[in-house]
């Protein structure tokens, strides 16, 4: 049994996290930190082999360092804080640190197709649509997916559009255009359980990840 505390747990995504461990049958729900329940993440992180962060960006980096600190494995879905500084705090721990701007394998798929036709129509845009209480713009997901591009060879102006609006869940679209033609790729997360599967994933790996700080939930998939 994997012991998975979330941080976060009282927020839309760390409450369908929590729902997905308790039912899982590989993993036991250890912890639930928020400050809406009044318990800190120190409070849970002696019970758990794996800390799961879905929180907000000015406190991710500080749960994330506390948990590697503590030789917790780190599962981090928050988007909009520093990756970098992330990276430096799982290369001096012996725990290790995952994070995906995307847990939905729809989303990871679309940006792995986005790099296919990068090179041959290098012109697009990309749209990211999400609920109007989303704290960062553009989305995580959006800066994944134009570093993708770029580095698959698009490289070029490449806007991204952010869209908040009530009734969105999570939604993106790259539009490439070439001379005549135009080429849509558009993902919709409707609900929040899209992005379990992804998180379970990865709560099973980090442990073994060869790497102490891994991005993206393509590795996962495709780098076996
Ligand atoms: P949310 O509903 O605002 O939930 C965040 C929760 O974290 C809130 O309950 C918040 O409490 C709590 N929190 C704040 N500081 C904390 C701390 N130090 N320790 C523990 N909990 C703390 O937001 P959400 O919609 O669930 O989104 C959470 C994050 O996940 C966002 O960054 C979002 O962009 C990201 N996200 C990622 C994916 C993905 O696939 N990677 C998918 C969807 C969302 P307070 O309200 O009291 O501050």
């Amino acid at each position: 049994m994997i012991r998975v505390a979330v941080a976060g747990a009282a927020g839309r995504m760390g409450e369908a996290v929590c729902e997905a461990v308790e039912a899982a049958e590989d993993t036991i729900l250890a912890g639930r930190a928020d400050p809406a329940l009044g318990v800190e993440l120190a409070d849970v992180l002696g019970d758990a082999d794996v800390v799961v962060d879905f929180t907000i960006p000015d406190t991710a980096l500080g749960n994330v360092r506390a948990s590697l600190e503590a030789g917790v494995h780190t599962v981090v879905g928050t988007t909009g804080f520093d990756l970098e500084a992330a990276r430096a705090a799982a290369e001096t721990s012996s725990a290790n640190c995952f994070v995906a701007p995307n847990f939905a394998i729809g989303a990871v798929l679309l940006m792995e197709v986005a790099q296919t036709i990068a090179p041959h129509m290098p012109e697009c845009e990309i749209v990211e649509l999400h609920h109007d209480r989303k704290l960062d713009a553009p989305s995580g997901t959006a800066k994944r997916t134009g570093e993708l591009i770029d580095g698959a060879g698009g490289n070029v102006h490449r806007p991204i559009h952010s869209v908040r609006l009530p009734g969105l869940v999570a939604h993106q679209e790259v539009i490439f255009g070439g001379e005549g033609q135009t080429l849509s790729l558009r993902h919709d997360s409707i609900d929040r359980r899209s992005f379990m599967p992804g998180v379970l994933l990865a709560v099973r790996r980090v442990a073994g990840l060869p790497q102490s700080f891994t991005v993206g939930l393509e590795k996962l998939l495709f780098d076996e």
